[in-house]
Protein backbone atom coordinates (compact mmCIF):
# COMPACT_ATOMS: atom_id res chain seq x y z
CA UNK A 1 0.00 0.00 0.00
CA UNK A 2 1.26 3.18 -0.50
CA UNK A 3 1.77 5.97 1.81
CA UNK A 4 1.55 9.51 1.41
CA UNK A 5 3.42 12.14 2.96
CA UNK A 6 0.52 13.22 5.58
CA UNK A 7 -0.81 17.03 5.96
CA UNK A 8 1.08 19.72 7.85
CA UNK A 9 -0.48 22.40 10.07
CA UNK A 10 -0.33 25.96 8.32
CA UNK A 11 -0.83 28.76 10.24
CA UNK A 12 -0.11 31.87 7.61
CA UNK A 13 3.46 31.68 6.66
CA UNK A 14 3.88 29.01 9.52
CA UNK A 15 4.37 25.07 8.29
CA UNK A 16 4.07 22.63 11.36
CA UNK A 17 4.97 19.08 11.03
CA UNK A 18 2.59 16.40 12.59
CA UNK A 19 3.95 13.29 12.46
CA UNK A 20 7.31 12.61 13.54
CA UNK A 21 9.55 9.76 14.86
CA UNK A 22 11.79 10.21 17.85
CA UNK A 23 15.54 9.82 17.16
CA UNK A 24 16.49 6.68 18.63
CA UNK A 25 20.55 5.84 17.89
CA UNK A 26 20.83 3.01 15.87
CA UNK A 27 24.92 3.07 15.83
CA UNK A 28 27.47 5.35 15.07
CA UNK A 29 29.76 5.62 12.10
CA UNK A 30 33.11 4.10 12.33
CA UNK A 31 36.44 5.95 13.07
CA UNK A 32 37.61 3.88 8.80
CA UNK A 33 34.20 5.27 7.45
CA UNK A 34 34.25 8.31 9.07
CA UNK A 35 38.02 8.86 7.76
CA UNK A 36 36.95 8.35 4.30
CA UNK A 37 33.68 10.36 4.48
CA UNK A 38 35.88 12.97 5.75
CA UNK A 39 39.06 13.15 2.98
CA UNK A 40 36.06 12.44 0.37
CA UNK A 41 34.59 15.97 1.55
CA UNK A 42 37.59 17.95 2.54
CA UNK A 43 38.94 17.11 -1.36
CA UNK A 44 35.24 18.21 -2.73
CA UNK A 45 35.47 21.67 -1.30
CA UNK A 46 38.34 23.26 0.55
CA UNK A 47 40.86 20.77 -1.71
CA UNK A 48 38.85 21.80 -4.93
CA UNK A 49 38.98 18.30 -6.34
CA UNK A 50 35.80 17.09 -7.92
CA UNK A 51 32.99 18.93 -9.38
CA UNK A 52 30.66 20.38 -6.79
CA UNK A 53 27.99 22.87 -7.87
CA UNK A 54 27.89 25.50 -5.46
CA UNK A 55 24.48 26.60 -5.50
CA UNK A 56 21.22 24.74 -4.87
CA UNK A 57 18.81 24.67 -7.28
CA UNK A 58 16.24 26.52 -6.87
CA UNK A 59 17.91 28.29 -3.50
CA UNK A 60 19.06 31.85 -3.66
CA UNK A 61 21.74 30.96 -1.64
CA UNK A 62 25.54 30.79 -2.64
CA UNK A 63 27.21 27.73 -1.03
CA UNK A 64 30.26 28.50 0.85
CA UNK A 65 32.96 25.66 1.08
CA UNK A 66 32.04 25.29 4.61
CA UNK A 67 28.23 24.24 3.90
CA UNK A 68 29.72 22.32 0.85
CA UNK A 69 31.78 20.47 2.91
CA UNK A 70 29.61 19.85 5.82
CA UNK A 71 26.94 18.85 3.17
CA UNK A 72 29.22 16.42 1.57
CA UNK A 73 30.65 14.77 5.12
CA UNK A 74 27.02 14.04 6.17
CA UNK A 75 25.48 13.14 3.09
CA UNK A 76 29.03 10.40 2.78
CA UNK A 77 28.62 9.52 6.06
CA UNK A 78 24.16 8.64 5.59
CA UNK A 79 25.76 6.28 2.55
CA UNK A 80 28.24 4.47 4.83
CA UNK A 81 25.59 4.25 7.56
CA UNK A 82 22.86 2.71 5.08
CA UNK A 83 25.81 0.21 3.70
CA UNK A 84 26.54 -0.76 6.88
CA UNK A 85 22.96 -1.52 8.26
CA UNK A 86 22.12 -3.69 4.85
CA UNK A 87 25.55 -5.08 4.93
CA UNK A 88 24.23 -6.22 8.96
CA UNK A 89 21.29 -7.86 7.75
CA UNK A 90 22.99 -9.76 5.39
CA UNK A 91 22.33 -8.12 2.31
CA UNK A 92 24.68 -7.91 -0.29
CA UNK A 93 25.75 -4.30 -1.43
CA UNK A 94 28.69 -1.89 -3.03
CA UNK A 95 30.42 -0.28 -1.00
CA UNK A 96 29.48 4.03 -1.15
CA UNK A 97 31.65 5.01 -4.10
CA UNK A 98 34.40 7.50 -3.14
CA UNK A 99 36.12 8.48 -6.91
CA UNK A 100 36.31 12.60 -6.65
CA UNK A 101 36.64 12.35 -10.75
CA UNK A 102 32.89 11.70 -10.55
CA UNK A 103 31.01 14.99 -11.85
CA UNK A 104 29.79 15.03 -8.20
CA UNK A 105 26.07 16.86 -7.78
CA UNK A 106 27.32 17.86 -3.89
CA UNK A 107 23.61 16.72 -2.73
CA UNK A 108 22.99 13.55 -4.52
CA UNK A 109 23.58 10.61 -2.91
CA UNK A 110 23.16 7.24 -4.29
CA UNK A 111 23.77 3.74 -4.54
CA UNK A 112 22.85 0.30 -6.70
CA UNK A 113 21.79 -2.37 -4.38
CA UNK A 114 20.13 -6.25 -6.12
CA UNK A 115 19.18 -3.73 -9.38
CA UNK A 116 17.49 -1.19 -7.17
CA UNK A 117 18.81 2.43 -6.91
CA UNK A 118 18.77 3.89 -3.26
CA UNK A 119 18.84 7.56 -2.99
CA UNK A 120 20.06 8.51 0.35
CA UNK A 121 18.86 12.00 2.04
CA UNK A 122 20.17 12.99 5.53
CA UNK A 123 18.99 15.67 7.98
CA UNK A 124 19.80 16.80 11.31
CA UNK A 125 18.21 14.53 14.69
CA UNK A 126 15.31 16.71 15.31
CA UNK A 127 14.41 16.84 11.85
CA UNK A 128 11.20 15.29 11.27
CA UNK A 129 10.93 15.69 7.15
CA UNK A 130 12.31 14.71 3.94
CA UNK A 131 12.57 18.06 2.14
CA UNK A 132 13.16 17.70 -1.86
CA UNK A 133 13.85 20.90 -3.42
CA UNK A 134 10.90 21.49 -6.45
CA UNK A 135 13.04 22.54 -9.34
CA UNK A 136 14.83 19.36 -8.68
CA UNK A 137 11.83 16.90 -9.96
CA UNK A 138 9.46 16.77 -12.94
CA UNK A 139 6.00 15.23 -12.83
CA UNK A 140 7.22 11.67 -13.35
CA UNK A 141 9.44 12.11 -9.81
CA UNK A 142 12.39 11.73 -12.16
CA UNK A 143 15.58 13.46 -10.51
CA UNK A 144 15.84 15.93 -13.11
CA UNK A 145 20.25 16.53 -12.89
CA UNK A 146 20.46 12.67 -13.37
CA UNK A 147 18.32 12.43 -16.63
CA UNK A 148 20.59 11.75 -19.33
CA UNK A 149 22.88 9.06 -16.88
CA UNK A 150 19.60 6.51 -16.16
CA UNK A 151 19.89 7.25 -12.29
CA UNK A 152 17.32 9.37 -12.13
CA UNK A 153 14.42 7.41 -10.61
CA UNK A 154 15.08 5.84 -7.28
CA UNK A 155 13.42 2.72 -5.89
CA UNK A 156 14.07 4.20 -2.63
CA UNK A 157 14.46 7.55 -1.16
CA UNK A 158 16.09 6.69 2.43
CA UNK A 159 16.69 9.15 5.36
CA UNK A 160 19.00 8.92 7.66
CA UNK A 161 19.66 11.52 10.75
CA UNK A 162 22.00 12.53 12.67
CA UNK A 163 23.50 13.50 15.91
CA UNK A 164 25.15 16.24 16.37
CA UNK A 165 24.26 18.96 14.07
CA UNK A 166 26.87 19.63 11.83
CA UNK A 167 26.03 22.36 10.42
CA UNK A 168 25.13 24.25 13.65
CA UNK A 169 28.87 22.94 14.74
CA UNK A 170 30.22 24.38 11.28
CA UNK A 171 28.47 28.00 12.01
CA UNK A 172 29.11 27.98 15.81
CA UNK A 173 33.06 27.65 14.95
CA UNK A 174 32.68 30.66 12.37
CA UNK A 175 33.70 28.10 9.68
CA UNK A 176 29.82 27.91 7.96
CA UNK A 177 29.84 31.60 6.34
CA UNK A 178 33.20 31.57 5.64
CA UNK A 179 34.60 33.61 2.77
CA UNK A 180 37.60 32.50 0.85
CA UNK A 181 39.81 35.17 1.65
CA UNK A 182 39.30 34.18 5.80
CA UNK A 183 39.76 30.57 5.21
CA UNK A 184 42.70 29.63 7.31
CA UNK A 185 45.60 28.12 6.86
CA UNK A 186 45.53 25.14 9.57
CA UNK A 187 41.48 24.47 7.83
CA UNK A 188 42.19 20.93 7.51
CA UNK A 189 43.41 20.46 11.24
CA UNK A 190 40.94 22.90 12.54
CA UNK A 191 37.59 20.77 10.98
CA UNK A 192 39.63 17.03 12.12
CA UNK A 193 39.08 19.35 15.50
CA UNK A 194 35.78 20.04 15.05
CA UNK A 195 34.19 17.73 13.04
CA UNK A 196 36.28 14.37 12.69
CA UNK A 197 36.80 14.21 16.17
CA UNK A 198 33.14 13.38 17.18
CA UNK A 199 30.96 10.61 17.56
CA UNK A 200 28.40 10.78 15.03
CA UNK A 201 25.68 8.64 15.19
CA UNK A 202 22.70 7.96 13.20
CA UNK A 203 18.79 6.53 13.01
CA UNK A 204 16.68 5.75 10.10
CA UNK A 205 13.19 7.27 10.50
CA UNK A 206 12.18 5.35 7.32
CA UNK A 207 11.89 5.46 3.74
CA UNK A 208 9.64 5.94 0.50
CA UNK A 209 9.34 3.69 -2.49
CA UNK A 210 9.45 5.31 -6.14
CA UNK A 211 5.72 5.28 -6.42
CA UNK A 212 4.89 7.43 -3.43
CA UNK A 213 7.67 10.39 -4.35
CA UNK A 214 5.86 10.21 -7.77
CA UNK A 215 2.24 10.48 -5.27
CA UNK A 216 3.81 13.48 -3.28
CA UNK A 217 5.38 15.53 -6.77
CA UNK A 218 1.63 14.80 -8.12
CA UNK A 219 -0.26 15.70 -4.64
CA UNK A 220 1.65 19.02 -4.89
CA UNK A 221 2.79 18.20 -0.76
CA UNK A 222 5.27 21.85 -0.93
CA UNK A 223 6.46 24.09 1.69
CA UNK A 224 6.74 27.03 -0.22
CA UNK A 225 10.09 29.28 -0.39
CA UNK A 226 10.44 31.74 2.66
CA UNK A 227 8.07 30.03 4.79
CA UNK A 228 8.77 29.59 8.56
CA UNK A 229 8.88 25.77 9.95
CA UNK A 230 7.69 24.80 13.10
CA UNK A 231 8.61 29.01 13.69
CA UNK A 232 12.22 28.37 13.58
CA UNK A 233 14.08 27.06 10.48
CA UNK A 234 13.20 29.69 7.03
CA UNK A 235 12.98 27.63 3.65
CA UNK A 236 15.43 29.20 1.38
CA UNK A 237 13.92 27.08 -1.71
CA UNK A 238 10.27 25.50 -2.66
CA UNK A 239 10.52 21.72 -1.56
CA UNK A 240 8.39 19.12 -1.73
CA UNK A 241 7.67 17.39 1.94
CA UNK A 242 7.21 14.16 3.04
CA UNK A 243 6.76 13.73 6.80
CA UNK A 244 8.91 10.90 9.00
CA UNK A 245 6.05 9.55 10.71
CA UNK A 246 4.16 8.46 7.47
CA UNK A 247 6.94 6.74 5.97
CA UNK A 248 7.95 3.06 6.00
CA UNK A 249 10.08 1.65 8.41
CA UNK A 250 13.82 0.52 7.32
CA UNK A 251 13.46 -3.18 8.06
CA UNK A 252 10.56 -2.91 5.39
CA UNK A 253 13.25 -2.76 2.78
CA UNK A 254 14.20 -6.65 3.52
CA UNK A 255 11.37 -8.44 5.84
CA UNK A 256 7.75 -7.88 5.43
CA UNK A 257 4.53 -8.04 7.48
CA UNK A 258 3.53 -11.24 8.07
CA UNK A 259 -0.01 -10.36 9.23
CA UNK A 260 -0.55 -9.07 5.94
CA UNK A 261 -1.64 -11.49 3.22
CA UNK A 262 -0.94 -9.95 0.45
CA UNK A 263 2.23 -7.80 0.65
CA UNK A 264 4.04 -8.29 -2.96
CA UNK A 265 6.64 -5.08 -2.53
CA UNK A 266 10.00 -6.10 -3.37
CA UNK A 267 12.15 -6.90 -0.86
CA UNK A 268 16.35 -7.54 -0.68
CA UNK A 269 17.51 -10.71 -0.45
CA UNK A 270 19.16 -12.01 2.35
CA UNK A 271 21.79 -14.43 2.42
CA UNK A 272 23.20 -16.77 4.90
CA UNK A 273 26.23 -15.90 6.89
CA UNK A 274 26.76 -19.44 7.02
CA UNK A 275 26.67 -20.82 3.66
CA UNK A 276 25.37 -17.54 1.26
CA UNK A 277 22.40 -19.46 0.17
CA UNK A 278 19.25 -17.07 0.13
CA UNK A 279 17.39 -16.70 3.75
CA UNK A 280 13.45 -17.21 3.71
CA UNK A 281 10.82 -16.09 5.99
CA UNK A 282 9.40 -19.47 7.51
CA UNK A 283 6.86 -20.38 10.06
CA UNK A 284 7.62 -22.80 12.68
CA UNK A 285 5.97 -22.77 16.33
CA UNK A 286 6.59 -18.57 15.24
CA UNK A 287 8.36 -16.81 11.93
CA UNK A 288 11.58 -17.14 11.72
CA UNK A 289 14.51 -16.66 8.81
CA UNK A 290 15.68 -20.12 8.02
CA UNK A 291 18.37 -20.96 5.23
CA UNK A 292 17.87 -22.76 1.33
CA UNK A 293 20.38 -24.54 2.38
CA UNK A 294 18.99 -26.52 5.07
CA UNK A 295 18.76 -29.73 2.44
CA UNK A 296 22.30 -29.62 2.40
CA UNK A 297 22.92 -29.50 6.18
CA UNK A 298 23.12 -25.70 6.73
CA UNK A 299 20.81 -25.19 10.02
CA UNK A 300 21.22 -21.65 9.99
CA UNK A 301 18.26 -19.57 11.32
CA UNK A 302 17.40 -16.42 13.22
CA UNK A 303 14.34 -14.91 14.92
CA UNK A 304 12.53 -12.38 13.29
CA UNK A 305 12.57 -8.99 14.41
CA UNK A 306 9.64 -6.90 15.70
CA UNK A 307 7.85 -5.74 12.40
CA UNK A 308 6.61 -2.15 13.22
CA UNK A 309 4.78 -0.42 10.46
CA UNK A 310 3.96 2.77 10.79
CA UNK A 311 0.32 3.61 12.20
CA UNK A 312 -1.79 6.01 9.57
ZN1 LIG B 1 22.97 -21.51 5.26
Amino acid sequence: MDYDAGDLKIEGNNYFVQYTKNFKAYDKITDNDKNKCFDFAYDMSYGNIGKQRNSRSGGSVHRTKGQIFINTFQGKMAEFALYRFLENKNIQVNAPDLRKHKLGIWDSFDFECQGKIISVKSTKKYGNLLLLETKDWNNNGEYIPNLGNGNSKYDYTVLVRFNPDGEMIMRDSGLLLQREDDIQSEIKRLLIETICNKDWEYDFPGFIYYSELVKMVRQKRIIPKGAKLNKNAKMDAENYYFQVGKMHSIIEMYTRDIKQETDDRFRFKRKCPMCGETLTLRQGYSWFWGCEGYKRGCRYNEQLEKYKANKI
